[in-house]
């Protein structure tokens, strides 16, 4: 086991992190910006290194800076969180040149899933199913429109590089494809860099269910079940379950094993997330993220596994210790991801001083947040400011709990998103499980009886 490791985050995760290790055993060394130097992840470290000013471009994503904070440390690894450089090939190949682990997967599997093309091509080749597209990227529009005519209208124009939900377009008909394109080409060449561009069939009605896999690296891998995360504001999560109300127990087992196995056989190390779109009883693979996820926490509720601290493990060089027949379900998890956003103004980010902060709790209760009363919520960097998560025996008993410990919350100073959250938790469509991808453009939080 290590005796030291680096963490390369900030906020909740990087405490999430820094707790993980903590219970291993483990030196944690916090690195931050010079805006987070009060930060609860700084406080509670057993070391810290200030690693460059506030702009992130500048700190968090400073690849020499974090590699001279290893150095200058002695931390043997690296945990990446989520977010900043945890699918950062770059990264972990640097990392791997100055004999520090990388907490996660290799540097070659993180290039094949980052290029969401390659991605799709490996998973077919896996046995996984695929949403139905072009084969490779598509460049002009005369190939997106061959394209689309054989796959059919509706289509979405996706970035190859994407990520948060950014360069994605849709084309209802062929009058719409040359504008999706390029506006898709010039918003991908903003957000990433790269303005490559791929065409897909465009579901109409989906669901967002993924799958979380778990692989040692020596060619064994379980799946730890699926979450819901069809809540969605611009493409962009903002509450997850697990189980999914959609599927049963046969189901899960059917797509859990397809998955795993295809992780067994590219010897996949570490945690990861198969993402796919279900529609009709059918699944489509989106993407895989080679990383912790923010929604980790309800896997871990309804499984009773550190995902953080098994990633460890498995980075230290463990084999996994179990195999599928010992990975139990029980119970229902959700997660409401508390912003500081304004939910009146179209969810504007609301940064500033807390001034007064009471966290709920009681059984079945979990809030993973790094913020307290009096902490300055800087304004260059997301918005989470915690995730509240419910379990109970099933999904009501979890919604119940849910609903309780929102009222009970109390966040001053600063706009949130729990009022929200405690409209959401009143819907009855919601409540039933009867939603998709689209459920929340039409719901309105402030008419909600
Ligand atoms: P990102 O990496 O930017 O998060 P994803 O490929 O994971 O992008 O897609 C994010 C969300 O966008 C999905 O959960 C879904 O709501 C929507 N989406 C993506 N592809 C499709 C598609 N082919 N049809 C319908 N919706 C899609």
């Amino acid at each position: 086991m290590f005796d030291k490791i680096l963490i390369a985050n900030r906020g909740e995760i990087a405490l999430r992190v820094l707790r993980a290790a903590r219970e291993l055993g483990i030196q944690t060394v916090a690195v931050h910006s010079t805006a987070d130097a009060d930060a609860m992840h700084v406080k509670l470290a057993d070391e810290s290194v200030c690693i460059g000013p506030p702009a992130a471009k500048d700190s968090y994503l400073n690849i020499p800076a974090i590699v001279a904070a290893c150095e200058i440390t002695g931390a043997e690894a690296v945990h990446p969180g989520y977010g900043f450089l945890s699918e950062n090939a770059k990264f972990a190949e640097i990392l791997r040149e100055h004999s520090i682990k990388f907490i996660g997967p290799t540097p070659e599997t993180i290039r094949i899933m980052g290029d969401k093309i390659e991605a799709k091509r490996t998973a077919k080749a896996l046995g996984i199913p695929v949403v139905p597209g072009s084969e490779g990227g598509v460049s002009d529009v005369a190939s997106a429109r061959k394209v689309a005519k054989g796959i059919g209208y509706p289509v979405i124009i996706k970035a190859t590089a994407g990520g948060g939900g950014r360069g994605m377009k849709v084309a209802n008909n062929e009058g719409e494809l040359e504008l999706a394109v390029s506006t898709a080409q010039s918003e991908a060449k903003a957000a990433f860099g790269n303005g490559e561009v791929y065409i897909e069939k465009y579901l109409q009605k989906p669901r967002h269910i993924e799958i979380q896999v778990l692989g040692d690296g020596q060619g064994k891998a379980v799946h730890l079940g699926e979450r819901d995360c069809s809540l969605q504001r611009r493409h962009q999560k903002i509450w997850e379950e697990a189980h999914s109300p959609a599927l049963n127990a046969h189901q899960r087992d059917e797509i859990g094993a397809r998955v795993a196995k295809a992780m067994a056989e590219m010897s996949y190390e570490g945690v990861g997330t198969v993402e796919f779109l279900y529609e009709n009883g059918e699944f489509y693979f989106i993407e895989m993220n080679t990383r912790l996820q923010v929604e980790h926490p309800v896997t871990e509720a309804i499984t009773g596994l550190d995902l953080v601290q098994e990633q460890i493990r498995v980075a230290a060089g463990a084999a996994l210790a179990y195999t599928q027949k010992d990975i139990h379900f029980s119970g229902h998890a959700i997660e409401c991801r508390i912003n500081a956003e304004d939910p009146e103004k179209d969810f504007r980010p609301s940064p500033g001083l807390i001034t007064s902060f009471h966290a709920p709790g009681g059984y079945g209760v979990r809030l993973d947040s790094h913020v307290y009363s009096g902490y300055h919520i800087p304004p260059y960097y997301d918005s989470l400011i915690g995730k509240l998560i419910a379990f109970g025996a099933d999904r009501k008993e979890a919604i119940d709990r849910m609903q309780s410990s929102l009222d009970e919350m109390i966040v001053e100073g600063v706009k949130t998103t729990i009022p929200f959250h405690r409209a959401l938790m009143r819907n009855k469509q919601f409540r039933n499980g009867e939603f998709d991808t689209h459920f929340l453009d039409t719901f309105n939080w402030k008419t909600q009886a």
